[in-house]
C-alpha cells in the first residue's frame, strides 16, 4: 500500500466545522424550554435506528464483513438507517473500517490507537486522512451500487429532510434532540469503539493489535464493546462469545434469521 504516513497533520477545516456546529448546537438542550418527554423519547428511537440498526448491524456487521446476507431491499434500508447517523456516506464509513482491520494499531491504521486515546477517538478524523484516497479500493463491491451513490453524495441533504419532518412533527425540541443530542452520542458511542475498545478491557484472543472487550461499551453500541472478539473472528455476526458478553445485535441477527430475511450467517468456531 502506498499511502502516505502522517508524520504532517493538516487540519481537515470542513471536518472540523461540521463537527464543532453539531456539537454546539446539542447544547441548547441544556435549556429546560428545549425539552420535552416527546423529544427525548424520538432521540432514543433515532440512537436506536441510527446506531443500533443502522451502523453496527448494517454498516458493520452486513456490508463492512459480511457476515451475513439479508435480501437486497432490506440491506438499502438497514445502509440507509446507517447514513442517517451523519458519519460520512456509507463508503468512506465501510472503506475506512476495512482499512482499520487490515492494518489495526499500526501507521496505517487511520485511528491507530498507539498514538493515544484522544486520536483514535476523534483526532484522527480531523486531521487530512491519507488512507482516504485508498477508499475505492477497499470498496469494489458496492462503489458502482447508485444507492450506495445517492447515500455517500446526499447524507447531510438527507439529513436536513429528516430535521424539517422533526420540526414539522414535534417544534425545535424535537430537532435538537432527535437530531444534534442524538447525533453527538451516536459519534462518541461509535468513537469510543475505535478508541476505548483498543485500550480497556480484556482480551480473550490474540488478535496481534490492541483490541480489547469492553462491557460499557458493548451496552451503549448494541454489542460492539466485544471488540477483541470481533479482531479475532471479524467474519462472525456474533461478537458476544460468552454468555455474559451480552450482544444486542447478535440477538436481531438471530431475529432476522427466524424470520428467514437473515441467511449463510458466520460464526466463530467456538459457537
Ligand atoms: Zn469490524
Ligand atoms: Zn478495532
Amino acid at each position: 500500500m502506498t499511502v502516505a504516513t502522517s508524520d504532517k497533520l493538516f487540519p481537515a477545516w470542513s471536518i472540523i466545522i461540521y463537527m464543532a456546529t453539531i456539537h454546539l448546537v446539542a447544547l441548547l438542550a441544556l435549556f429546560p424550554s428545549n425539552f420535552s418527554w416527546g423529544a427525548l423519547g424520538i432521540s432514543f428511537v433515532l440512537y436506536w435506528l441510527t446506531g443500533g440498526i443502522g451502523i453496527t448491524l448494517g454498516f458493520h456487521r452486513l456490508v463492512s464483513h459480511r457476515s451475513f446476507e439479508v435480501p437486497k431491499w432490506l440491506e438499502y434500508i438497514l445502509v440507509f438507517c446507517g447514513t442517517l447517523a451523519c458519519q460520512g456516506g456509507p463508503l468512506y464509513w465501510i472503506g475506512g473500517h476495512r482499512i482499520h482491520h487490515k492494518y489495526s494499531d499500526t501507521e496505517l491504521d487511520p485511528h491507530d490507537s498507539n498514538k493515544g486515546f484522544w486520536w483514535s477517538h476523534m483526532g484522527w478524523m480531523l486531521c487530512q486522512n491519507p488512507a482516504r484516497t485508498e477508499i475505492p479500493r477497499y470498496t469494489k463491491d458496492i462503489q458502482d451500487d447508485p444507492f450506495y451513490q445517492f447515500c455517500e453524495k446526499y447524507f447531510i441533504p438527507i439529513q436536513i429532510v429528516l430535521g424539517l419532518l422533526l420540526y414539522w412533527w414535534g417544534g425545535w425540541s424535537f430537532v435538537i434532540w432527535g437530531i444534534f443530542v442524538r447525533l453527538v452520542v451516536v459519534f462518541h458511542f461509535t468513537w469510543f469503539v475505535n478508541s476505548a475498545t483498543h485500550k480497556f478491557g480484556y482480551q480473550s484472543y490474540e488478535s496481534n493489535d490492541n483490541s480489547r472487550n469492553c462491557w460499557w461499551v458493548a451496552l451503549l453500541t448494541f454489542g460492539e464493546g466485544w471488540h477483541n472478539n470481533h479482531h479475532a473472528y471479524q467474519y462472525s455476526a456474533r461478537h458476544g462469545l460468552e454468555w455474559w458478553e451480552i450482544d444486542l445485535t447478535w440477538m436481531t441477527i438471530r431475529v432476522l434469521q427466524i424470520l428467514g430475511l437473515a441467511k449463510n450467517v458466520k460464526l466463530a468456531p467456538k459457537q
